[in-house]
């Protein structure tokens, strides 16, 4: 089959403005688009004809050269139509970055919503696994009816709108003919089937929202910000549908005497000038405590000393990380006439040694 022009099969001018481009093919992907347009067979075909004009006429350069070499300037470029091997979501993820070109019109969902919790972790926590427990707020099938929306003992009607099919027809005309598109029936929810009676205590939904505990394991070493997916402890869906994910995001909070890169720590220590010259230890603040580190004789002011093993463990087990300790020289002041002599004396006898640095 000979390739069509694709100015042609996008309805446009060759003249059109990269917007107009893009209304275009909108329109004619929510006219042609598989899912929502199955009763043509040619559908498919005919989307992704449209989605390969697109691509071409959406992009300057590819645009430049198919205005003046036609489909055989393309071929030469190199150019493969992201629809040749792929499925159509996947041209919809190329081309509008995955968000949903359809904007209002809307696929009866097939699960429950998704649902977010947040649990707050102390740095010390990070140490060893975790269990907490989180409440939310759910969607829970209603007790009362089970779910159908009628009040119990009550009959359960085909719906007078959709005649129980749960979907909604509507024509339109195209370029390529005539057009179904089916859509969820809003009175029955695409169920069908609407409850003579509602349910008293549900209103007739068949679904209530509820607080909801649910105890999460948290693995060692996690990081802020992650999130941990629970699947099927969301919200209550549809009829049948299966229900939504819990996600729990873990918040560690910060330690101020503590930074963290990953699965090291980085802390900073005080060390008297005297204790830099001639050597000795400070005590750090770790994770698990108050701990010595040694300062070797001659320890400049930035100097780094490393407490191995101090750090925070990897998310998928190992060794842990180490703690790094950044020296703080201080200087003291307020010397009683006894520690001034010293230092003095200390001062004297260091001067009379020549000095590399001057
Ligand atoms: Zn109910
Ligand atoms: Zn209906």
């Amino acid at each position: 089959m000979a390739k069509r022009d694709y100015y042609e099969v996008l309805e446009v001018e060759r003249t059109a403005s990269d917007g107009e481009i893009k209304k275009a093919f909108r329109r004619l992907a929510r006219d042609l688009h598989p899912d929502v347009n199955a009763h043509d067979p040619e559908a498919e075909e005919k989307f992704k004809e449209a989605a390969e004009a697109y691509e071409v006429l959406s992009d300057r350069s590819r645009r430049d050269t198919y205005d003046a070499f036609g489909h055989k300037g393309l071929r030469f470029d190199g150019f493969e139509p992201s629809s040749a091997p792929g499925s159509i979501q996947d041209i919809f993820d190329a081309i509008f970055g995955g968000t949903d070109p359809f904007g209002g019109l809307r696929r009866a969902p097939s699960a429950g919503a998704d649902v977010a919790a947040v649990v707050e972790l102390e740095l010390a926590d990070v140490l060893e696994d975790q269990q907490r427990e989180v409440s939310f707020e759910a969607v829970v099938v209603c007790e009362h009816c089970r779910g159908n929306g009628a009040e119990p003992g009550t009959p359960i009607e085909t719906c007078p709108k959709c005649g129980g099919s749960g979907q909604l027809q509507q024509v339109s005309r195209s370029v390529f003919g005539q057009v179904v598109r089916a859509m969820p029936c809003d009175r029955c929810g695409g169920e069908g089937r609407v409850p003579e009676t509602p349910c008293e205590r549900c209103d007739g939904a068949g679904r209530l929202a509820e607080t909801r505990a649910w105890e999460v394991d948290i693995p060692a070493g996690v990081e802020d910000g992650q999130r941990i997916r629970i699947a099927g402890a969301g919200h209550a869906g549809p009829a049948g549908s299966r229900q939504g994910d819990l996600y729990v995001e873990v918040a560690v909070a910060d330690d101020e005497r503590l930074t963290r890169q990953g699965t090291e720590l980085i802390a900073r220590a005080q060390v008297p000038v005297t204790t830099a010259i001639v050597g000795g230890e400070v005590f750090v603040h770790t994770l698990q405590g108050e701990v010595a580190i040694a300062v070797r004789p001659g320890t400049q002011h930035g100097d780094v000393g490393l407490l191995r093993g101090r750090g925070l463990p990897p998310l998928h087990g190992g060794r842990r990380g180490d703690q790094h300790v950044v020296f703080e020289l201080v200087v003291p002041t307020d010397l009683d006439p006894e520690q001034q002599e010293a230092a003095e004396r200390f001062a004297d006898v260091l001067e009379r040694q020549p000095s590399p640095r001057r």
